[in-house]
């Protein structure tokens, strides 16, 4: 890893971006120190699952939302992963080669944060890691076209080609943490997510259980990790659990808002 750069403006903004979607889920009042700014958050009054929230992205696998300058972002958990899948060798289908894992290893820079929460009084240092091959707006280093022969270049799809260690920040892509109003929190799926800034064009869909299993799941799971090693205790793991049941149970795909936390769901509709 390496530590002689400068972090750039657009590397600690896409920090807050990931810092911003666990923050406005937590459970406890903190205040994160990140390069000249603190950014403090609050427990929601109320949390819900938006009904949109279980739509299906149809990702066209257009690689828009890679091609730009994204900075890949990472917690000790994400780094802990990638190195126990290099020392123990692990064959993973969605990744090429554990030279590619290697080599992210080795483009990391280390960004010092503060964290000081307000129910034990204590300020801890943090660290997020950020990849910096992504930098000058060129394609994301691990964006590549699937070769499909008899397909036009036009045709073929670009791939992640570390799909199974890609940062939080691009799991969660077009998944949100909005707020209409500071203390209502609402979690969803829109374009206006990371991607909306490339013109993505995906179009949601019907819910896909597999996908959902997939991709908003393990999206949700990855912030948790996060939330995790920044010490930050969040609502995500009651958003997983309500997810999880929900999905064992068979039950219809919610037409209202879900409610995690907070006042009644009728109280709730009204400000969506
Ligand atoms: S890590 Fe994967 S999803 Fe993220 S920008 Fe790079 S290629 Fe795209
Ligand atoms: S820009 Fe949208 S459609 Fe294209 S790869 Fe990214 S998420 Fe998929």
């Amino acid at each position: 890893m390496n530590n002689d750069y400068k972090i750039l403006d657009s590397e600690l903004r896409d920090i807050k971006w990931v810092v911003g979607n666990f923050g406005r889920l937590t459970k406890e009042h903190f205040t994160i120190n990140i390069g000249s700014e603190n950014l403090k958050f609050v427990p929601p009054r109320r949390l819900v699952i938006s009904p949109q929230f279980f739509r299906n992205k149809n990702c066209l696998h257009c690689g828009g939302c890679c091609k730009k300058g994204t900075t890949l972002v990472y917690t000790a958990s994400g780094i802990a992963e990638m190195q126990k899948i290099i020392e123990h060798k692990l064959v993973i289908s969605t990744c090429n080669d554990n030279e590619i894992i290697e080599q992210l290893l080795l483009g990391l820079i280390k960004v010092d944060v503060k964290v000081f929460c307000f129910d034990n009084n204590v300020v801890n240092t943090k660290s997020f890691w950020v990849y910096n091959k992504v930098r000058n707006n060129l394609r994301c280093f691990f964006n590549k076209l699937k070769i499909d022969a008899g397909k036009s270049a036009e045709e073929c799809l670009w791939e992640c080609i570390i799909h199974v260690v890609k940062p939080t920040n691009c799991a969660f892509s077009l998944r949100v943490c909005d707020s209409k109003r500071e203390d209502i929190i609402l979690l969803t799926k829109k374009q206006y997510g990371r991607n909306w800034v490339f013109g993505c064009p995906a179009e949601f869909g019907e819910f896909n259980r597999e996908e959902f299993e997939m991709y908003d799941l393990k999206a949700l799971r990855s912030l948790l990790r996060i939330a995790e090693d920044l010490g930050i205790s969040t609502f995500l793991p009651e958003i997983i659990n309500w997810l999880e049941s929900w999905l064992q149970s068979g039950d219809p795909v919610p037409k209202e808002p879900v409610k995690i936390y907070g006042g009644n769901v009728n109280q709730t509709r009204k400000f969506f």
